[in-house]
């Protein structure tokens, strides 16, 4: 067995001038992963490592950290497949620290309520007392679909240019939410939703970097959404109006 050389940026904003570099050996097991060795670290090296995760499968979002320089889930990243003799562990850029590896989240959370992620009907009786489900016919489905794998984790916003340079774009998250509710065939809110995105640090403010799309641990590409929203935004025509939303399927209609 060899062991793991981590390198873990630490800072507490209360306490520290700039954060410093922590270095800990941590022995290595067969499929460790980065959150596993940081989790060994904090239990049995130093207790006061911060480091935020939950589910373990990268289905949460919760540990998205710098490794090595690139925005990664320490949780879905195997200290096997990295480079180098060292694992250096820091937090998400664009984003202010809490403590060491642990990021405010908040205006990131807030931009993505701000691009109306649910579904919006003009039949809000239906909504309030469902008689059936708004089914989706599978080519309307696979407009949609790789946009809703997002996790919320946070990696394109961080590995984001234009977020870097400007507070108030929404970032790549959050607009490819906005096409992903905007092209869904149940929704009939897409006029709200144009009107919200065409400012001056909204669609327009992207450069197309790319970055967004190449670390998505997820597969989905925000930069494609992006480029695809700015067609309806500039046409200012959504995709659908109120009341041509997908019909209600009752029960007994989707057993025939
Ligand atoms: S688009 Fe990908 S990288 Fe961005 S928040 Fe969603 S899952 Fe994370």
């Amino acid at each position: 067995m060899t062991d793991v050389k981590l390198v873990v940026q630490r800072f507490d904003p209360f306490v520290d001038l700039k954060p410093k570099l922590a270095e800990y050996t941590v022995p290595k097991r067969e499929g460790m992963t980065v959150l596993d060795a940081l989790l060994y670290a904090r239990d049995y090296l130093d207790h006061s490592i911060a480091v935020r995760f939950s589910c373990r499968q990268a289905s949460c979002g919760s540990c998205g950290m710098k490794i090595n320089g690139r925005p990664r889930l320490a949780c879905y990243t195997q200290i096997d497949e990295l480079k180098g003799d060292k694992v250096l562990t820091q937090p998400l850029d664009n984003f202010a620290i809490i403590k060491d590896l642990v990021t405010d989240l908040d205006s990131f959370f807030s931009k993505h309520r701000q691009q109306m992620p649910y579904i919006m009907r003009s039949d809000a009786q239906e909504l309030e007392k469902p008689t059936g489900e708004f089914m989706m016919k599978p080519d309307e489905l696979e407009k949609v679909l790789q946009f809703t794998y997002c996790i919320k984790c946070g990696l394109c916003t961080s590995s984001c240019p234009t977020v870097a340079m400007d507070s108030k774009f929404p970032g790549p998250q959050a607009l490819a939410q906005a096409y992903r509710y905007l092209m869904d065939e149940r929704d009939e809110g897409g006029e709200r939703r144009l009107e919200a995105l065409d400012d001056a640090h909204g669609v327009w403010r992207c450069h197309f970097a790319g970055s967004c799309s190449f670390v998505c641990p997820k597969g989905v590409d925000p930069a494609l959404g992006i480029q695809l929203l700015r067609r309806h935004v500039l046409s200012g025509k959504p995709p659908r109006k109120a009341g041509e939303g997908a019909k209600v399927v009752t029960t007994t209609q989707a057993q025939k």
